[in-house]
């Protein structure tokens, strides 16, 4: 584990779904801490005071989401934990909800507190089986323990959780579309202000956080927000779960301390590279996130400031490691595909924008690209930059201008002589990760 563990328990074999477990390791005690010592607001101060950041991509503080709510003001309010993991690379709220779901249960208890909800919901994408099966038995465990549906330690308080799957569209993993979708109508983003925190699911003051995000209250009321802050960097603090893909000789879930070094993560935690190769590309935190090239991630250490400070963002925590021999034309056709192909359609320069970008980057592949087609590439992602409801339509702009600026030579080469640099297939792939 690089670092120290706040949502793992280590050795991760021992983690367990079930109640009973989770309750030998503690589990539950820091709901009762909150709901017999701790007033709301005092919750809510804490988590503030923790300096979290939300795990979901934005990074936004949670505290500053949370204090926008106002317990009192006789409104219901509502709490959904966003579970609708799509964005490519990203699998680590999974993992939390395959082998700890109670965290998550416990989690949204207390923060139901703070935020006085009654009725809270995870919304989960439709392709999650497994996760689903044991978040949904958790449930039901916790229903029969008698910590959801009623009053809880003497106080007025009590929780419902209800799981809402989501049908495949990964725009519904948008806080917005995701209400939306809860509402029974079509996925559609919504323009902000006003906010969710001020209306957001049928009209009401709502919070949407990551699962990631929330499973973290629990341990911030257990250890509190002071202890909290001593795991990390002053400007990021506490873990990330980083779910690594691609070529690496150990891709998985791991639970990452900001500050951590890049470097001795990839090359110890996660073995190397395939076939020793080079690291030519890292897609840090979903493809969203801009891409570095392997000389910008030597000197990296794992948190916020440092991957801004390189141009891009720690994101999702969904990274995506590239071997030399790698062809950045094609994946960044792959990319575009599934933009174009997700693209709600609601705004303009993002439906035709995503489809122009998609036949343009399909010509340069099929051989036919001319060489303005690379400057055209980024004038449509420009074009969508800041003009659409969503952060989609910006998000897969700046990822192909980041794709461009790193990697421009190869998309030259290709254009000039009709062909891919490295040849017709990606050169490291499955025979390499079957002798790793
Ligand atoms: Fe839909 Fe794209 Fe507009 Fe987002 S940016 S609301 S995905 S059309």
């Amino acid at each position: 584990m690089p670092g120290t563990p706040l949502l793992m328990t280590f050795p991760v074999t021992a983690t367990s779904h079930l109640l009973s477990e989770f309750r030998a390791r503690g589990g539950y005690a820091a709901l009762e801490k909150a709901l017999t010592t701790m007033q709301p607001g005092d919750v809510t101060k804490e988590v503030t005071a923790s300096g979290i950041l939300g795990h979901g991509g934005a990074a936004f503080p949670v505290g500053r989401k949370w204090a926008v709510i106002k317990v009192a003001d006789g409104q219901p309010h509502y709490l959904c934990a966003n579970a609708d993991e799509g964005e490519p690379g990203t699998f680590k709220d999974r993992w939390v909800l395959e082998n700890n779901p109670h965290l998550l249960i416990e989690s949204m208890l207390i923060s139901s507190y703070a935020l006085g909800v009654r009725n809270a919901f995870v919304y989960m994408r439709g392709e999650f089986d497994l996760p689903y099966r044991r978040l949904q038995a958790a449930i039901e465990e916790a229903y029969d323990a008698g910590y959801l549906g009623r009053k809880l330690y003497g106080t007025e308080h009590a929780t419902d959780i209800v799981i809402i799957r989501g049908a495949g569209s990964y725009v519904c993993g948008e806080a917005s579309g995701l209400l939306t979708s809860i509402e029974g109508k079509k996925g559609y983003p919504r323009n902000r202000p006003p906010r969710l925190t001020v209306k957001g699911l049928y009209q009401r003051p709502t919070v949407v956080n990551n699962v990631e995000t929330l499973s973290n209250v629990a341990g911030i009321i257990r250890m509190g927000a002071e202890a909290f802050r001593k795991v990390g960097t002053a400007k990021s603090p506490g873990t990330q779960l980083v779910s690594i893909s691609g070529h690496v000789v150990k891709p998985g879930v791991y639970e990452i301390e900001h500050g951590y070094p890049l470097s001795k993560f990839i090359y110890e935690d996660c073995g190397g590279m395939l076939g020793g190769r080079k690291l030519k590309g890292l897609i840090p935190g979903g493809i969203s996130a801009k891409v570095l090239t392997g000389d910008d991630c030597k000197d990296l250490t794992y948190d916020h400031g440092s991957f801004d400070k390189a141009g891009s963002a720690l994101g999702s925590g969904g990274m995506i490691a590239i071997a030399e021999g790698t062809c950045m034309v094609r994946l960044l056709q792959v990319m575009l595909r599934f933009w174009h192909h997700e693209s709600c359609g609601q705004c303009t320069p993002c439906r035709e924008g995503m489809g122009w970008m998609h036949r343009i980057i399909d010509r340069i592949v099929s051989g036919q690209g001319r060489m303005a087609d690379i400057d055209q590439l980024i004038a449509i992602s420009d074009a969508n930059d800041g003009t659409t409801v969503c952060g989609m339509g910006d998000a897969a702009g700046y990822a192909t201008v980041g794709f461009i600026a790193k990697f421009r030579d190869e998309f030259e080469y290709f254009i000039q002589h009709k062909r891919s640099k490295y040849g017709g297939v990606l050169e490291v792939g499955a025979a390499e990760v079957a002798h790793a």
